[in-house]
């Protein structure tokens, strides 16, 4: 039996279609909204404010990696001053994350505009950081109402960028193929997905204007999104999020380094998962081609690599171990050993 419950999803898809956010403001009848990005991202902002014309209140240019409140603090006061009735966000996931924490906190509804592959648009969960703790929860109401996606806003993300996140991505699908909530939608979705951004992710590498390489990785990451808003992640997502919080680690490399390692551990217990993995890659061996593609792409080459010292693996196995995800295997201590040894040694031993 399974039970499969639709997020409501619009999206609109397609070079050129960030000229449709304007439409998308109307649609939802917004009148005031606030336009949202980072400080690196602000001409975008600019260009965005420009086309909405009097349907832009103001920009906050201020967001931030994990959403700290004093950024959401400050965006909220910027919102209530101007009036604002809605948000548009245009980057990647710590911008969308910050339009999640004012529709969290204002019930501001939102339009937004992704430029990364990290799918946060597809997604219920928000996250909130303070004093250097991040708090996450789901809440439908910061599921964004529309979501513009335009491959054109992408070439300029930088190949040690765009590899990274497109993994971190393919991650999402992986571990949806084998979650207790899947369903066939979300399966079918994350065969597609991981096809295509395995098929794209070399030539962005190469060709970040590769316009057709775009495209197909930006349509990968939206439907490895929304796998990952469709269904409960396991022990890849777990250790991931351990080895982030506990050592403040890059969080797409290091889905990416560890991504081969969990595969090789779980996939022999869920066949069908890895049936779907190799038809999406084309090969017989699922974690030997997610390496070769995480080498191709530039990730680095082991936790290592990251700056992690081997005296710290224990104590993020301890932290696996204090509060499991569900997983096909249930690892024990020497199983987690095992697999963050090998993804710490990167390229050195085979695939436990
Ligand atoms: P990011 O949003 O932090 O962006 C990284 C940097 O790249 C920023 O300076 C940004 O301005 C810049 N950038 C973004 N797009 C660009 C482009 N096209 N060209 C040039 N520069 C560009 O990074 P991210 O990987 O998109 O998001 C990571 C964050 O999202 C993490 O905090 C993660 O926890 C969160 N996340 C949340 C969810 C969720 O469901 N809530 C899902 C995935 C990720």
């Amino acid at each position: 039996m399974f039970v499969h419950d639709s997020l409501p999803m619009r999206v609109v898809f397609g070079t050129g279609a960030l000229d449709r956010v304007a439409d998308e403001v109307d649609r939802l009848g917004l009148r005031r909204v606030l336009v949202l990005s980072t400080p690196r991202q602000g001409a975008l902002a600019d260009r965005v404010t420009g086309l909405l014309g009097e349907r832009a209140a103001g920009t906050y240019d201020g967001a931030r990696m994990h959403v700290p409140v004093a950024t959401v603090a400050a965006a909220r006061e910027v919102a209530e001053e101007l009036g604002a009735d809605g948000c548009l966000a245009i980057g990647g996931g710590s911008t969308i994350g910050l339009a999640k924490a004012l529709s969290l906190r204002l019930g501001l509804p939102s339009v937004v505009v992704p430029t990364t592959y990290a799918g946060s648009e597809m997604t219920t969960v928000w996250g909130l950081t303070e004093d250097g703790r991040k708090t996450t929860g789901r809440d439908p109401v910061v599921l964004p109402r529309s979501v513009v996606y335009d491959p054109e806003l992408t070439y300029g993300l930088p190949p040690a960028v765009s590899g990274p996140s497109g993994l971190n991505a393919i991650a999402h699908a992986v571990e949806a193929l084998y979650a207790p909530d899947g369903t066939p939608v979300v399966s079918a979705m994350a065969e597609r997905g991981v096809r295509d951004l395995a098929a794209a992710l070399p030539l962005v590498v190469a060709d970040g204007s590769d316009g057709a390489a775009r495209s197909l990785a930006l349509e990968g990451a939206w439907l490895c999104g929304a796998c990952l808003g469709a269904t409960t992640m396991g022990l890849h997502h777990k250790l991931c999020h351990a080895l982030g919080g506990m050592l403040d680690l890059p969080h797409a490399e290091t889905h990416a380094i560890v991504l081969p390692h969990v595969a090789a551990f779980n996939l022999p217990a869920v066949p069908e998962a890895d049936a779907a993995l190799r038809r999406a890659l084309g090969v017989d061996d699922v974690p030997g081609a997610l390496r070769s593609l995480a080498d191709r792409v530039g990730v680095p080459d082991g936790l290592r690599a990251l700056g992690v010292a081997h005296e710290d693996l224990a104590r993020v196995a301890d932290e696996v171990l204090a509060a499991p995800y569900r997983n096909p295997v249930p690892p024990t201590r020497a199983d987690l050993e095992r697999i963050l040894e090998a993804a710490w040694q990167g390229s050195g031993p085979e695939l436990s």
